[in-house]
């Protein structure tokens, strides 16, 4: 870690990386911890066990509890996660974005059960659900995620990952210089700050790697907690590495990022055929079923129907663009979010709008839907 380039990259941050995790949070909407519909749900508590502002966490079912991030207040955890507690063992999810957010939620567990924890498990690779894993270290908690999610930890976010966000960062800089017009130098600038906010991430954490790789050709894996079942699946979609925990008894679903509930999806890493896929078939599951995404309030099926229409409409868009012959260059900063969708948070324009609209240009060019 102790080269030349770490260095630079430090001191770098040191000036920039509060500001940009600051510019970002100030334009995250403050998000509620559930949707109006799940307030309804008699299996989910009205009062959560813990609220530190950034994050609360609550029982949803028996045995089951969501912790879910609200930004505007802080980005110890960013992303959503949960645990599932049985007579005999617990199992946490999530390594959120940092080692105080995975705390967080494992002293929240040891507020309701004493049980061994048998493992924490990350969802997929991304910062936001992973760089919180050394403190599971420290516990000595196993660290369980997808075969690919190792790999990919270590590639992107690794010690010899440095030069290449210094390359990323004086890319998005010379974009902002360059903008020709000043929507497409606003985009820019929120790119930069969320690409700060990445770094900065890494930058102040040890990655710790999970240490049980889970094949898909072992998948689905059931996992008895004793007097509860669950069951961990991997679908396609979001990254390369995606998994979701199920409890099967209960309706109840950890999608990791395959659902950003009420925002839009970042896409960057995704297979947006894919993806819309395993939305259908979530969209066919219970009615009664919870589902707690990655991003984003509780919800019910509506939360999918949702995002599922976030999707359509990139995808009308797109077409419309890609038909009257726009670049994709052009129309990857044409998109323009209708009336219905203006209060969805947006984490960079470069992370979820961009790289929908370039694969949809893709898939339109090979003939796919
Ligand atoms: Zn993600």
């Amino acid at each position: 870690m102790d080269n030349p380039n770490t260095m630079t990259r430090r001191s770098f941050l040191a000036t920039t990386s509060c500001l940009g995790a600051a510019l970002w949070a100030a334009r995250a909407f403050p998000l509620p911890a559930m949707g109006a519909g799940i307030a309804e749900d008699g299996r989910v508590s009205t009062q959560p066990v813990t609220d530190k502002g950034f994050a609360s966490v609550r029982k949803i079912g028996k045995g089951v509890y969501a912790t879910i991030s609200d930004p505007s207040k802080g980005l110890e955890t960013l992303s959503n996660g949960g645990f599932i507690i049985g007579t005999d063992a617990a199992l946490l999810i999530e390594g959120f974005r940092t080692p105080a957010g995975a705390s967080f939620q494992h002293t929240a567990l040891r507020q309701v059960s004493a049980v061994p924890i048998r493992a924490a498990l990350d969802t997929h690779y991304h910062f936001d659900h992973t760089l919180g894993n050394a403190f599971y270290g420290t516990q000595g908690i196993p660290i369980w995620a997808h075969e690919k999610t190792a790999p990919l930890m270590g590639n992107v976010y690794g010690p010899g990952s440095g030069p290449v966000w210094h390359e990323r960062i004086a890319a998005f800089e010379k974009r902002i210089t360059d903008a020709t017009n000043e929507t497409t130098r606003e985009h820019a600038k929120g790119d930069l700050n969320a690409l700060k906010l990445v770094l900065a991430s890494v930058d102040s954490t040890a990655v710790s790697l999970p240490n049980r790789s889970l094949e898909p050709s072992s998948l689905p894996l059931t996992v008895d907690l004793g007097a509860i079942q669950v069951v961990i699946e991997s679908y396609p979609g979001h990254t390369p590495s995606d998994l979701i925990v199920r409890v099967p008894q209960q309706n109840i679903i950890f999608t990791g990022d395959l659902l950003f509930n009420g925002m839009y999806p970042a896409t960057s890493d995704a297979n947006l055929s894919n993806w819309r896929k395993t939305l259908e078939m979530f969209s066919g599951y219970d009615k009664g079923t919870i589902f707690v995404p990655g991003h984003g309030p509780l919800c019910g099926p509506e939360g999918i129907a949702t995002l599922r229409s976030v999707f359509d409409d990139l995808a009308d868009q797109a077409s419309k663009m890609y038909k009257a012959g726009i670049p994709v260059e052009e129309a990857q900063q044409r998109y323009n979010v209708p009336e219905r969708f203006k209060s969805f948070p947006i984490f960079a324009w470069s992370f979820c709008i961009g790289p929908t609209i370039a694969k949809l240009y893709e898939e339109l060019k090979t003939g796919g839907t």
